[in-house]
């Protein structure tokens, strides 16, 4: 069945027909991703019914949103995507995991997709700027302990945030700010 109610940034596919495609008719619908492997030739005629006919057999994903995969892609591969949304189980951690797989500093799961326990294992969150990262990492690390306050206020942060950036992946954020991941 078509989906109905799509949540934020919920992986989505436009499923159409190939055959009627090549005939120039763009039949299909947007489906949510984690059911991509049980839509049939007939759901994707659904709203079609007159042009259905015995050439239609091969269905495939001509578009698709918050994929962070470009072009057209299968049906399994929907549904690994789909899969992974479900398995992250948190909607508003989707574009972060979406911006890691961009950033190419990804691992695979067995199906190809972006493993979602190395996501939450190596994301470090959303924040203003590395710089404002470094600066916490530097006082949760307890570093400033027993430094006095005479000296602590001519720490260079800056630099202290270029050399800490080599352990890192930082990517532009959806809205603001930047994600961070730690490099594994
Ligand atoms: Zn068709």
């Amino acid at each position: 069945m078509p989906a109905t109610a799509f949540t934020n940034h919920s992986p989505r596919v436009w499923i159409g027909c190939l055959a009627c495609y090549s005939n120039g008719i763009l039949v299909g619908d947007w489906f949510d991703a984690d059911i991509a492997n049980d839509v049939t030739i007939i759901d994707v005629h659904a709203s079609w019914v007159d042009s259905h006919d015995m050439y239609c057999e091969e269905i495939y994903c001509l578009d698709s949103e918050n994929i962070p995969e470009r072009g057209g892609i299968n049906l399994e591969r929907a549904q690994a995507w789909g899969d992974a949304y479900d398995e992250l189980d948190s909607d508003h951690l989707w574009p972060a995991y979406c911006a890691w797989i961009d950033s190419g500093m990804y691992s695979e799961d067995s199906s190809g997709v972006g493993c979602v326990s190395d996501f939450l294992d190596v994301f470090n969150g959303q924040w203003d700027s590395f710089r404002e990262f470094a600066y916490t990492y530097v006082v949760d690390a307890g570093l400033l302990t027993d430094v006095p306050d005479e000296l602590v206020r001519y720490i260079d942060y800056d630099s202290f945030a270029r050399d800490l950036q080599h352990d890192y992946t930082v990517m532009d954020a959806e809205q603001h700010g930047v994600y961070i991941f730690r490099n594994s």
